[in-house]
């Protein structure tokens, strides 16, 4: 452990905080000191993955562990079907691994995540533990594919454990906002390689909502981008092929372009002219929404999901039951058009089937994640404000690594297994060394 270097700050730098210490264990046994040692002293503990997430989930006076010398792939167990043959494998990652290195490594084993977010810098453990998820109506997020996890727990026990091994703890800590302990590895059930076909194209807003849930199943990945003030959008649809199927990836050229220029730089631009002439927004999105010109490409699984993201942002992001989703664009919709409030940066509008995973945003039930975004350097208040009124009355969940201003007392009767979790907690971590201004925010 070392003193620390300075205050620490999230991706979207709306979170900072002063760790008192910081600690970069490279060994399981190292994890476990670092705790004990903190516990003895009396400080808190949070581990933080990559820092991307919105809420200050990873924040910390205490001692901030970064897992960044804990990475690799551990180990490949093989998997069948019922009918024998083999589905895939159960691959057991360290924990402090980054998802776009992960794609990459896993690809040259035959294998592939089932399904990934937008963005790929994150940590495994820190996307799990948030419940990160992607889009298609016919996959769950990120958590649903776990399938064992090893947790370093506040008095220094190492703890595996799975469905039948300690299945309230994996059920807890499978996404469990750090509030239960260091995970220091996961076994993630992975699918062979997939490439996947993107066809990107411009459409309407009044088209998708007229049949949502159809656009939903119109492709395996089925997802669009929202431009308000306007009624255009950019609809992304990935359909699977197999993992030897011919690539056609964007051309370097293009991809230069398109995703490095007109998604990062030139955006950068645009968002920095809306902040200083606000009234110009609803010109502005017609205009991008315009640059984004209709592709089709096929590439590996893991970089057809993500691409980067240099243009800073803050985020709110619920899940509405998928059936309510089309009434809440609308009001959404409404809304903004009412306000006044202006913002350059789209409505991403995604799916996800439902999973069993305790504290997860889709516990239960299909649905449709709603994400709204403020440029980093325009006022987010009232636009999410009124976005998260809209979306809890259609009995949104939020997003955990997301903005949102739930409490435990909101969280508990909207969430079946909270108690559960909540008694887990109580069990491993009664003197909350793994708490921070998050964990007191939404749990008790
Ligand atoms: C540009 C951008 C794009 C994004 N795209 C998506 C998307 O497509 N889909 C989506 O669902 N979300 C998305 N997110 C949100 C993001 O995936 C989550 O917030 C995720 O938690 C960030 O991972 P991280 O590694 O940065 O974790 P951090 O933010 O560092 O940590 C998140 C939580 O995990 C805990 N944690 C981290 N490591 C461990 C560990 N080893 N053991 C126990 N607890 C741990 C932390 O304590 C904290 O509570 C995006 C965020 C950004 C900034």
């Amino acid at each position: 452990m070392s003193a620390s270097t300075g205050p620490w700050r999230n991706w979207a730098g709306n979170v900072t905080a002063n760790p008192a210490e910081r600690a970069a264990p490279a060994t399981v046994a190292e994890v476990a000191s670092v705790v004990t040692a903190a516990a003895e002293r009396g400080r808190t503990v949070k581990c933080v993955g990559a820092g991307h997430s919105f809420t200050p989930a990873a924040a910390t006076d205490g001692v901030l562990v970064s897992l960044d010398d804990l990475t690799g792939i551990e180990s490949i167990v093989p998997t069948r079907a019922a009918d024998g043959t083999v589905d895939g494998a159960d691959v057991t990652v360290w924990a402090g691994t980054r998802l776009h290195r992960l794609g990459p490594l896993l690809w040259d084993l035959g294998l592939a995540q089932p399904n990934l977010g937008d963005f790929a810098e994150q940590s495994l453990a820190g996307a799990v533990s948030t419940g990160t998820h992607g889009t298609g109506a016919g996959f769950p997020g990120l958590p649903a594919t776990v399938v064992g996890l090893q947790l370093v727990t506040a008095d220094g026990s190492v703890l595996s454990c799975t469905r039948e091994s300690h299945p309230e703890v994996f059920e807890s800590a499978r996404l469990g906002l750090g509030a239960l302990g260091i995970i220091t590895k996961m076994t993630v059930h992975c699918v062979p390689a997939f490439a996947l076909r993107a066809e990107e194209q411009p459409w309407t807003l009044d088209a998708a909502l007229a049949d949502l849930e159809g656009f939903a199943r119109s492709a395996d990945h089925a997802e669009f981008f929202w431009f308000p003030h306007t009624g255009n959008i950019n609809v992304k649809r990935n359909t699977r092929l197999p993992g030897d199927a011919v690539l056609a990836p964007v051309s370097r050229l293009r991809e230069l372009v398109s995703d490095e220029f007109l998604s990062n730089e030139v955006y950068d631009v645009v968002c920095r002219a809306a902040t200083r002439r606000p009234a110009l927004t609803p010109r502005i999105n017609r205009l991008t929404s315009r640059a984004l010109s209709a592709r089709t490409f096929t590439d590996r699984s893991y970089r057809v999901f993500a691409s980067p993201r240099r243009v800073r942002f803050t985020e709110m992001e619920y899940a509405v039951p998928v059936g309510c989703a089309a009434d809440v664009l609308t009001d959404l919709r409404a809304a903004i058009d009412r306000s006044g409030i202006v913002t350059p940066i789209p409505v991403e509008v995604r799916f996800s089937a439902a999973d069993d995973v305790w504290l997860s945003t889709a516990y239960g039930r299909d649905v449709c994640y709603i994400a709204v975004h403020q440029y980093h350097a325009m006022d987010h208040r009232e636009y999410f404000r009124f976005a998260e009124e809209i979306f809890l009355a259609a009995d949104g969940r939020p997003h955990w690594g997301k903005m949102h201003t739930r409490t435990a007392a909101d969280l508990a009767p909207a969430l079946e297994h909270f108690d559960d979790v909540v008694a887990v907690r109580d069990r491993l971590d009664p003197d909350r060394v793994f708490a921070n201004e998050y964990t007191d925010q939404v749990l008790p």
